[in-house]
């Protein structure tokens, strides 16, 4: 029986009401009357149900699909502005002890090169990270309860946050490890992380046992109740994600949809973000050996509708997508890109040898960060490496509330300008340099508030003094 207020898993995440949501946006795919009433709702900016995003994902009317760019590209202009923040994923171990068929973790596969950083090791490749301007990581570990026990990645975050190299620091660490009890999560609340990220790969129970064949990952129910854990234990930043290709996508996206609302009926407050990973070629793993890959189009129009449905929670978009898809989804929404990343573990300080591969996955967009951030500009974005909101406390409701109240162009716009001048700064080569000046005089002029104005303009002025880290 579908609940969304539900804490049981198969419940809030109703194989009955997803199928009977796919029905009902197969009859009104092609009913005009109904397309319209949903897209006037989404014009209300508020967001989207499942059932009505759903609609809108199976229409194929060419001038409707015209409408939701169009909207999608206002409402991530209305709440995001054109900041894209900048992250790198950090890979501290590849140990892993499940059996998911995607994945070249996999306890079984003995090709892969296993390796787990020492904290000597984390230091140099989080110095590796600085150096090119990093200041936000997502830490990515697979799951050994005996090699990386929660007590081990406690230790990386607190070395992390501990390394100060030259103007180098991290000020935002999140994590990407497996799910867990409360009681750990409360430890990495305790240890100042910022978002907890746990991609649900599939909310298809049948395939997600078919594909998580052996380990704790196999449990559906554990693995998909984990965001209520770690709320529970007071992290309110957590970040879904499906892996697609696993599943048929229409499912995939009803199931993504109840699952933000479920959270949002529960605890007040929905995921702060979405990543849309597609599977990707890696060590024993040949992506088109799974039947449900997506084109790049209807890769776009799920973003585009992500965008619509939830228009508070952030959008991720990581390097296994090409500069050229990275670049056609912009501004439809997504509001955080990895730049420069290496998903082998100990990859940022010395890149593998061909034989000794311990790579997650391969990357589409091997670009330099200095690369990335000119690109950004050139199409009109500001790249930012604001970290604010969680230092400042506005996560969670917190955070939302900034965002609806619109005050994102006297807050969020001046931490942008002020992180990307550190960047230009400490960082930048000189051509991305010369661009980045000029974007920061004409973005100041666009603080509404006049306080927050000068404010500003006199933070730019003590960054170009030496001084660091000032933030709204
Ligand atoms: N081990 C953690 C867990 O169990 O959730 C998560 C860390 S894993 C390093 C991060 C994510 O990478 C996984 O959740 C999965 O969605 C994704 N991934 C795994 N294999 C992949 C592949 N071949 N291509 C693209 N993404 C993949």
């Amino acid at each position: 029986m579908y609940n969304e207020k539900s804490l049981k898993a198969e419940e809030f995440i109703s194989d009955e009401e997803i199928r009977e949501t796919l029905a009902y946006a197969d009859e009104n795919k092609d009913n005009r009357e109904v397309v319209d009433r949903i897209l006037a709702n989404a014009r209300q900016k508020k967001g989207l149900n499942h059932r009505e995003a759903s609609v809108l994902l199976a229409c194929e009317i060419p001038e409707k699909l015209e409408e939701i760019y169009a909207l999608a590209e206002q409402i991530k202009k209305d709440y995001y502005g054109n900041r894209i923040v900048l992250f790198a994923p950090l890979y501290l171990s590849n140990y892993c002890v499940n059996g998911c068929v995607y994945c070249p973790y996999h306890l079984k596969n003995k090709s892969i090169a296993r390796k787990k950083l020492t904290q000597e090791e984390i230091r140099r490749e989080v110095i590796a990270l600085q150096d090119m301007g990093h200041k936000r990581l997502a830490i990515e570990a697979g799951e050994d309860p005996v090699n990386n026990p929660i007590e081990y990645i406690l230790e990386c975050i607190n070395t992390i946050y501990g390394i100060k190299h030259k103007n180098g620091a991290i000020r935002r660490v999140n994590v990407n490890i497996a799910a867990t009890t409360v009681e750990n999560y409360r430890k990495l609340k305790e240890a100042g992380i910022g978002t907890y990220i746990l991609f649900q790969e599939t909310y298809h129970k049948e395939t997600y046992e078919r594909i998580h064949p052996t380990g704790p990952k196999h449990d559906y129910a554990y693995h998909t109740e984990a965001m209520d854990r770690a709320m529970e234990a007071g992290i309110d930043d957590v970040g879904l994600g499906v892996l697609f290709g696993l599943e048929r996508y229409r499912y995939e996206f009803a199931g993504l949809l109840m699952h933000a609302e479920h959270l949002e009926a529960v605890h007040g407050v929905g995921p702060h973000t979405i990543s849309v990973p597609r599977i990707k070629r890696a060590e024993g793993i040949d992506p088109s050996a799974f039947d449900n890959g997506i084109s790049d189009d209807i890769f776009a129009k799920i973003c585009a509708l992500i965008r619509i449905s939830v228009p508070y929670t952030g959008m991720i978009i990581s390097t296994r997508e090409s500069r050229e898809v990275r670049e056609r989804v912009l501004h439809l929404g997504v509001s955080q890109i990895s730049g420069a990343s290496k998903t082998s573990v100990g990859g940022y300080v010395e890149p593998e040898p061909e034989e000794e591969n311990s790579q997650q996955f391969d990357v589409s967009d091997n670009r330099t960060l200095d690369e990335v951030v000119n690109w950004l500009m050139k199409l009109g974005y500001i790249p930012s490496f604001c970290t604010a909101c969680y230092r400042e406390g506005r996560t969670g409701d917190r955070f939302m509330a900034l965002c609806k109240s619109m005050q994102i162009l006297n807050c969020c716009h001046p931490n942008a300008l002020m992180t990307l001048k550190e960047y230009l700064e400490d960082y930048a080569g000189e051509e991305t340099r010369e661009i980045g000046m000029e974007l920061i005089a004409r973005g100041l002029e666009e603080i509404p508030n006049p306080k927050a104005k000068q404010t500003a303009y006199a933070h730019i002025h003590d960054i170009s003094k030496g001084k660091r880290d000032f933030r709204f």
